[in-house]
């Protein structure tokens, strides 16, 4: 199994030199960039208001996280009314003991699961394959992935990074036979192995893209059907909340499906979005047993308290994975968290620790098309700084030599004249360098390794400013 893990700022370095240099992954990211980036501007721009549903978005988001103690015991009190249970976990191993423990109780062993970030963040494949059980992805691309063996790549295309002769050859040499390269046929062979697994499984397991708090209804937007059969064929289903996800009423639903739909795929809805509201009511006609809500808080409550309490606005719609010129060229595997992207790199520091994944703050150019593209409008390039800051700080991450440039940079910025002397010397000396560009600094090959340095002026503004004031 292909372990893209990065923990050293070398190695994430080394990952984005292979996927700039791997032309099937430039390929399908182009096209990813040319159709879900643009589909999302030409939804939006379709609406007269869509800067006031924005805005709204993120007030609700803003308005709720401020009261999430309360929210969540409005939602346990409206799932246990309807039958259903409600479990807290308090980290991603608790998670997964809590959904194995249920699954266990419920003499379960097929499991069909529903694409979901949040089970790929507590690896719950990985814990319940361990415990014996035997689990499925149903989603098209997350079934792909499942039979390579990879992690996902995008936030709501998780194999985007595959073409489809790959794809061939993946679930070819799984089933032992040739198949075609062609996405409808690659796509119903998929179907037909998967209707076998949901019609022998007892537990269905999903996440949630929303919980309503007033009525304990847990809401799933996808594009494929496979959520409803996961979360009503099997006897018991098991949903998985990460616990900002909720929202307090019913009316404030609308607004969010409007902007996650537009942002991740450019449609108005998506095709479906399911309600579901605790297991099978007595005169209903399907559904489960059994409901059980598990509601995870890895690291979000201690995030919640922090300055960077923002990144829990997010909706996973993957707008700014789609905008961001760093992710566009790199894909989401060399990223080496669960969460790729401008988001997952101020994401997986947050729940992973930053000092494992010193090079995320880094993955940016700061341009802000990720704030521009977001739905609820996370001012991520901010937050990539405030890591920044933090990562500065950590004695285990001290570089001397960078060090040593701020040093001498903040001694000149407190002394105007060696601050003078020192624009003076360098527009007479490398402010005349031919081309106006530095093609290799000694020492910090770092800077230059794949992009020019940009020369000072020749003349500094100082110098300009007292000559044209002369004039
Ligand atoms: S940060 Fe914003 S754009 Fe990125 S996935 Fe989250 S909601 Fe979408």
């Amino acid at each position: 199994m292909t372990d893209y893990a990065v923990h050293e700022h070398e190695e994430f370095l080394t990952a984005a030199d292979e996927a700039l240099a791997d032309p099937s992954l430039q390929s399908a990211l182009s096209m990813l960039a040319d159709t879900l980036g643009q589909r999302n501007k030409d939804a939006f721009a379709e609406l007269s208001d869509s800067g006031l549903l924005r805005d709204r978005a993120r007030a609700i988001k803003d308005a709720t996280l401020a009261e999430l103690d309360r929210h969540l015991e409005t939602l346990e009190a409206s799932v246990n009314r309807r039958g259903g249970q409600v479990h807290y976990a308090a980290d991603g191993a608790d998670a997964c003991q809590t959904i194995a423990g249920i699954i266990r109780a419920a003499g379960g062993r097929h499991v069909v699961k529903s694409k979901s970030m949040t089970t790929e963040e507590i690896h719950l494949n990985r814990a319940l394959e361990a415990e014996g059980f035997h689990v499925v992805e149903t989603d098209f691309g997350e079934y792909i992935l499942q039979v390579a063996g990879q992690r996902p790549s995008h936030l709501v295309a998780p194999a985007v990074h595959l073409r489809i002769p790959q794809v061939a050859k993946i679930l070819g040499d799984d089933a032992g036979e040739q198949l075609p390269e062609d996405a409808e046929k690659l796509a119903a062979y998929a179907r037909r192995t998967l209707r076998k697994e949901f019609a022998r499984a007892d537990v269905g397991i999903s996440g949630a893209n929303f919980a309503v708090a007033e009525t304990g209804t847990v809401v799933l937007v996808t594009n494929e059907g496979n959520g409803r059969l996961t979360t009503s064929m099997p006897r018991v289903h098991i949903a998985l909340l990460g616990m900002e996800k909720v929202i307090p009423q019913l009316a404030d639903l609308p607004v969010f499906l409007k902007v996650l739909a537009r942002a991740a795929t450019g449609q108005k809805l998506s095709i479906y979005t399911s309600m579901i509201t605790g297991r099978r009511q007595p005169g209903e006609l399907d559904g489960p047993d059994e409901f059980h809500l598990v509601v995870l808080d890895n690291g979000r409550s201690r995030i919640l308290g922090g300055p960077l309490r923002e990144s829990l606005f997010c909706i996973r719609c993957g707008a700014c994975l789609n905008a961001c010129p760093i992710y566009r060229n790199i894909g989401g595997h060399a990223y080496g968290g669960v969460y790729a992207g401008p988001i997952g790199a101020v994401l997986t520091p947050l729940y992973s620790g930053l000092t494992h994944h010193p090079h995320l703050p880094h993955a940016s150019s700061l341009c802000g098309a990720c704030q521009a593209a977001c739905p609820v409008k996370i001012a991520i390039p901010e937050m990539l700084v405030q890591l920044r800051e933090q990562l500065h700080r950590e004695p285990s991450q001290a570089n001397r030599v960078e060090n040593a440039i701020y040093r001498l940079w903040a001694a000149m910025l407190r002394r105007p004249r060696l601050y003078r002397l020192a624009t003076w010397l360098a527009t007479r000396t490398i402010g005349r360098w031919p081309g106006g560009w530095i093609r290799h600094l000694p020492g910090l090959g770092g800077w230059t390794g794949a992009r020019d340095f940009p020369a000072p002026a020749p003349e500094s503004f100082r110098d300009w400013w007292h000559r044209e004031g002369q004039a």
